[in-house]
């Protein structure tokens, strides 16, 4: 049996409510994401239990991120929809202002921020405008294109710095209760800095925490971004804007590289299949865009619009395993031995992939308390079959980003004998002849110093 190296996470929403439409995209899926821009605690609640439950009657081990909306600008309430035509002239209050029933209100004080010759864009890109004045609290703007602004659309400036930084208080309150909701993941928007992951940790005690990089200060502090953070998100719908779309391909590249660097996990989300939110088959383009994330080793792809709200959830992420399974036939290239080893248990790992890999064993299998064994495994990238043997099932569930670990829980576990027996079954159950078991020693997560070959007669 092939497994798919590639984890494939999907966006919770309307598309895939139906407990038949879920099932079917939780057969793939290794994490739902809940984004907490949309929705409400009631039904990321009713959200979570759906998954928890088919995910048992699957016996898979599925996590769960929440994804904080951070400082992200909105329009306000508005009564109708203003229809706009190119050239004429708008203005922009916050939400609180008297003016706000003539002019286009804003749930953020954009006159602090916005600068004469800037450009606001509205709904991811659909419309823009160039500042022409700044008058007390209201940004006048000349539309640049013919369009629709109605209430609760995404509000962006470029060519000046948004002030506000996250944790937001929306953004602590929400961490807390993922944290007591049992979310494994918690994804963090429009991260700027290390000290951004610092303060909400600070605020929420131990997290998951994944840093998305949308914002160009985070592109620029990219380095102790990754150091900081418990994994990372090529967030590109954002990072469009802020950044220009023509630059995209060379910030993924750059943001993969850091990540992998730092051996921390990365996601690669946003528009991966986009044109599947109305069409039961992919373009080529996309096809292409998903092979190349593969083959620059991300541990995840992310399917946003295309599960939440799309008309074909169950095709796109069939689709999306099939195109990322045919790039993984090609092998990966493992990480080299060299001088980056700094430690004996880094070189224990190198020498454990190469023997794996030069004696065609089926199988290394890491059993794991906190999960770190198995992520210094997963990092780099043998081509060899890897599986995890938790101990808990949080653990279990929190190593289901890393790109090719194949993650199981052991209910009981109080003996080596035991935990090797587990995975005599697992081998036997697979049909494995020879493999190898790599573990550290207990109450010393990730000291790996002992490594098994086990070959079966
Ligand atoms: C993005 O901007 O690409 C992203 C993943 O964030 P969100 O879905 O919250 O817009």
């Amino acid at each position: 049996m092939r497994v798919l190296k590639t984890k494939i996470m999907v966006t919770y929403g309307p598309g895939i409510v139906d407990p038949k439409v879920l099932r079917g995209v939780l057969r793939h899926a290794d994490i739902v994401r809940f984004n907490m821009s949309h929705g409400d605690r009631a039904q990321w609640l009713a959200g979570i239990k759906a998954v928890r439950s088919i995910a048992k009657a699957l016996g898979r081990e599925i996590s769960i991120m929440a994804d904080l909306p951070g400082p992200k600008i909105r329009t306000g309430r508005m009564d109708a929809d203003l229809k706009v035509s190119k050239g004429d002239i708008v203005t922009f209050v916050p939400s609180r202002s008297k003016k706000s029933a003539d002019c286009v209100p804003v749930d953020y004080p954009l006159h602090n921020d916005a600068k004469k010759g800037c450009t606001i864009d509205i709904g991811d890109g659909q419309l823009a405008f160039h500042v022409t004045a700044i008058n007390g609290d209201s940004v006048v703007a000349r539309a640049l294109s013919d369009g629709v602004i109605g209430s609760d659309k995404g509000v962006s400036l470029i060519g000046a710095h948004i002030s506000a930084s996250p944790p937001t208080a929306a953004d602590v309150e929400l961490a807390r209760f993922a944290k007591s909701s049992d979310f494994d993941f918690i994804a963090m928007s429009f991260v700027k800095s290390a000290s951004n992951l610092r303060e909400l940790r600070a605020r929420t005690g131990k997290i998951n925490l994944i840093a998305k990089i949308e914002k160009s200060e985070a592109v620029a502090n990219i380095g102790s971004i990754v150091r900081e953070a418990d994994g990372v998100m090529v967030a590109r719908g954002d990072l469009a804007i802020e950044m220009n779309i023509i630059h995209i391909p060379e910030l993924q590249k750059r943001i993969v590289e850091a990540a992998r660097e730092a051996q921390k996990p990365v996601i690669v989300a946003t528009q991966l299949l986009a044109s599947m939110v109305d069409s039961p088959v992919p373009t080529r383009a996309e096809a292409s865009d998903i092979a190349s994330a593969v083959a620059s080793s991300v541990d995840c792809l992310m399917l946003s619009d295309e599960t939440a709200a799309g008309r074909y959830p169950e095709e796109a992420v069939k689709f999306l395993v099939e195109i990322a399974n045919a790039a993984e036939s090609q092998p990966s290239q493992p990480v080299q031995l060299d001088s980056k080893i700094k430690s004996i248990n880094l070189g224990i790992a190198f020498a454990t992939a190469s023997l794996a890999e030069r004696y065609s064993t089926d199988c290394i299998f890491i059993p794991t308390q906190t999960g770190t064994s198995a992520k210094i495994m997963a990092a780099l990238r043998p081509n060899t079959r890897l599986i995890s043997v938790a101990v808990s099932q949080k653990v279990a569930r929190s190593l289901s980003l890393y790109r090719g670990l194949e993650s199981v829980h052991i209910k009981r576990y109080d003996t080596t004998d035991r935990m090797l027996a587990f995975i005599r079954q697992i081998a036997k159950r697979e049909g494995m002849h020879r493999y190898i078991v790599i573990s550290s020693s207990p109450n010393k997560p990730g000291s790996l110093d002992t490594m098994r070959y086990i070959e079966r007669g």
